[in-house]
């Protein structure tokens, strides 16, 4: 589990509701953009790990990712961690608060033939048309 934390929402909000809402979505943005950062250095946990055992990595997966995995399981995921230490909470519904965190989930082992963490995209029903692909 990753996150930036509440103070960028809570500026985010602060900004809207001041009327500056270009100022809002552009630090919204900064906090998507972190999030991403954070899976990156995730990643890389996760290598080294594999790398240090010989193993290989699978690739990133989360709820509510891929068409079969609901988003609700992210309450799962909550309960299995401990994600209050990090100021993390789970709604009923599988939404994180704050909302620029997210989870992920990392296979790692001898089986796995890469050393890299392959994008969840590779494996989903939408890939070719999402525009979020990465
Ligand atoms: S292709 Fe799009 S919907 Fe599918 S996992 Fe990637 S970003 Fe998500």
């Amino acid at each position: 589990m990753v996150t930036v934390g509440p103070r960028l929402e809570a500026e985010s909000r602060r900004l809207q509701t001041a009327g500056k809402a270009l100022d809002a979505y552009m630090l919204d943005s900064a906090g998507v953009f972190g999030v991403g950062l954070l899976l990156q250095k995730s990643h890389r946990i996760a290598e080294e790990e594999a790398a240090e055992r010989g193993w290989g990595v699978g690739a990133e997966l989360a709820p509510g990712q891929l068409s079969g995995w609901s988003i609700a399981e992210q309450l799962l995921v909550g309960q299995l961690l401990d994600v209050a230490a990090i100021g993390v909470s789970v709604t009923e519904s599988g939404i994180l608060i704050p909302q620029k965190s997210a989870s992920l989930m990392v296979g790692i082992g001898p089986e796995y033939e890469s050393s890299e963490v392959r994008s969840p995209c590779e494996y989903c029903d939408v890939s070719d048309t999402c525009r979020f692909r990465h």
